[in-house]
C-alpha cells in the first residue's frame, strides 16, 4: 500500500523525503498550484519573494541540517540585524545593549531588568511552568510595567491581536531564547539567516528530489476533501473532483480546523481535542519599493496614531536582494479572520498603512512604492494560551493509519520553518519505523 501527505508546505515536503528515501510509495496532494505553503513565493522583478517574511536563527537546528544534507549550504547567509523601535512619535534603535541602556522611554532600572531577563531566558531550559501563566504577568513581574507595556506589549499584540493577553509565559520565554541565541556573544550583536533565494531555496531543492523519484507522486492543484477513514482505519482520501485515491496510511499536513472537517469519521476525542484549538489569521501587506525606507530589518511600532504593530524591510536582512535593487517591505496585521479587516483590499490598507509609513519616516513618498499586494493567510499561527500543552495533539493519531502535523506540535516554539521540517520528519520516521 501507500501513504498520501496532504499538503505541500515544508512539513508535507520533508516527510515526502524521508519516506520516499525509505523505499515507501507516496503522494503529495498540494491545493495550490505552486509548493511550498506559508513560505511559498510569488515572482517579483526575475526573482522570488516569500508571500510572509522568514528569517532564520542559529536554534533552527532542524531547517540548518537539512540545508547541510540538501547540499545548499553555500545558500545560508547570516547577517547582523538591526531592530528599531518607533515609539510615541520617535525612531530609537534597539539593536545593541547601549542603545537598552539609553531607552529613554523605560525607567533605566527597568531597562537594566529587560536586558538581565532577555539573558536569563537565553540560559533557562526547562519551560513546563511558564506554561501555566500568562506572559503578561510573567514579563511584568520581571522587567516591570513600563518596560511591559513599552516593549513586550506590541510585540505581542503584533502576532496575536485581541488575544495577547492570553499568550503562555512559554510561547514568548522560547521566542526570546531562540533570538538571543542568535546573539554574537552574551552581548553581540544579533545575526539572523536567510537563505538566498529565501524558503524557495529548500522548497525547490525537495520537489526536485521527489519528482525525480519513481515511488513519489507529486501533485500541486489537487485539493483533498475528505479523509476516507473506516472502522477506525484510514484506507484514502476523496478529492475534490470526486476522485478516490487509496492509501493505508495518510499525513495532515494542514491546519487542524481544515483537518476536522477534512475527516469527520476521526476518532470522536481525538477530534473534541482539536477543535479546541483556535488559531489567529494574518493579512501581509507586501511593498515593493525603489529604496529602502529604513536602515532596519525589524522595526517595531508603539503609537497610538498608527494601526500596525510594526514592519519588517526583508532587504535589510537578504543582501542578495538588496543587491538587484529590490527593496521589499512586510506589515502584517494578525487578526481573527472574522473581523473585517481580514477582507480589506490592498488598496484600502495601502492609503491608511502609507499614511503611516511617512509619520514613521518623512521623506517616504508614494512615488518610491513600484508595487504593493496583500497576502492573507486563515491559520496563520495558533493562539499558545496557558495551559496549551494540553491541546497538542499527538503525531499519530487514534485513528489507525492517520498521522498528523501542525504548528501547534512547536509549541512553545514559535512557528517557523525548522519546526515544520522537524515535525514532517518525526511522522516519516514513525512510518517507517513501523514499516521494517
Ligand atoms: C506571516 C508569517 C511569518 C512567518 N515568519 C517566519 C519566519 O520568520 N521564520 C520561520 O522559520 N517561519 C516563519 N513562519 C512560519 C512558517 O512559514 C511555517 O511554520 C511553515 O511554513 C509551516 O509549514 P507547514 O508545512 O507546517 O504548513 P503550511 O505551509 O501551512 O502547509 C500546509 C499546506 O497544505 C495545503 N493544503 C491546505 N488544505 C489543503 C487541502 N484541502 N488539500 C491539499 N492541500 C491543502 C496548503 O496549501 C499548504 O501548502 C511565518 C509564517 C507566517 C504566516
Amino acid at each position: 500500500m501507500a501513504t498520501i501527505v496532504i499538503g505541500g508546505g515544508l512539513a508535507g515536503l520533508a516527510a515526502a523525503y524521508d519516506l520516499a528515501r525509505a523505499g515507501e510509495k507516496v503522494t503529495v496532494l498540494e491545493s495550490a498550484p505552486r509548493f511550498g505553503g506559508l513560505a511559498s513565493t510569488i515572482p517579483l522583478e526575475g526573482i522570488h519573494i516569500e508571500r510572509f517574511y522568514h528569517f532564520i536563527c542559529r536554534a533552527d537546528h532542524d531547517l540548518i541540517q537539512l540545508i547541510g544534507e540538501l547540499g545548499l549550504s553555500q545558500y545560508l547567509h547570516w547577517e547582523i540585524s538591526r531592530t528599531q523601535f518607533f515609539y510615541n512619535g520617535r525612531m530609537y534603535q534597539f539593536s545593541r545593549p547601549h542603545h537598552l541602556l539609553t531607552f529613554k522611554p523605560v525607567p533605566p532600572l527597568q531597562r537594566l531588568r529587560f536586558g538581565l531577563h532577555v539573558l536569563a531566558s537565553r540560559f533557562r531550559k526547562d519551560w513546563s511552568d511558564l506554561d501555566k501563566i500568562p506572559a503578561r504577568a510573567w514579563l511584568m513581574d520581571k522587567v516591570g510595567k513600563e518596560a511591559y507595556y513599552v516593549i513586550w506589549h506590541p510585540l505581542l499584540g503584533v502576532k496575536f491581536g485581541d488575544y495577547h493577553d492570553k499568550i503562555s509565559a512559554a510561547w514568548i520565554w522560547h521566542r526570546i531564547n531562540r533570538v538571543a541565541t542568535s546573539r554574537k556573544g552574551l552581548i553581540g550583536q544579533d545575526y539572523l539567516g536567510y537563505l538566498e533565494y529565501g524558503t524557495d531555496t529548500v522548497t525547490n531543492a525537495l520537489v526536485e528530489f521527489l519528482e525525480k523519484q519513481p515511488n513519489v507522486t507529486l501533485c500541486g492543484s489537487v485539493v483533498v476533501e475528505e479523509i476516507l477513514i473506516d472502522q477506525g482505519q484510514v484506507n484514502g482520501v476523496r478529492l475534490k473532483n470526486g476522485e478516490i485515491l487509496q492509501a493505508d496510511q495518510v499525513v495532515s499536513t494542514v491546519a487542524l480546523p481544515i483537518l476536522s472537517k477534512m475527516a469527520p469519521n476521526v476518532d470522536a476525542r481525538f477530534k473534541e481535542k482539536i477543535d479546541n484549538v483556535e488559531y489567529i489569521g494574518v493579512v501581509c501587506m507586501l511593498l515593493h519599493l525603489d529604496r529602502p525606507i529604513s536602515e532596519a530589518f525589524w522595526t517595531n511600532v508603539n503609537d497610538p496614531e498608527i494601526s500596525f504593530n510594526g514592519f519588517i524591510e526583508y532587504s535589510q536582512l537578504n543582501r542578495h536582494v538588496r543587491e538587484k535593487n529590490v527593496h521589499v517591505l512586510y506589515i502584517p496585521y494578525y487578526l481573527r479572520p472574522e473581523d473585517p479587516r481580514y477582507e480589506f483590499d490592498a488598496d484600502y490598507l495601502y492609503k491608511e498603512y502609507s499614511t503611516m509609513l511617512k509619520m514613521i519616516n518623512p521623506d517616504f513618498d508614494d512615488h518610491w512604492v513600484k508595487s504593493y499586494q496583500v497576502f492573507r493567510a486563515r491559520y496563520a499561527q495558533a493562539i499558545c494560551h496557558t495551559h496549551f500543552v494540553d491541546l497538542v495533539p499527538e503525531y499519530e493519531t487514534p485513528t489507525r493509519g492517520l498521522y498528523v502535523t501542525d504548528s501547534t506540535q512547536f509549541y512553545p516554539e514559535d512557528r517557523t520553518i525548522s519546526a515544520a521540517i522537524r515535525v514532517g520528519r518525526t511522522v516519516a520516521k514513525l512510518i517507517n519505523e513501523k514499516r521494517r
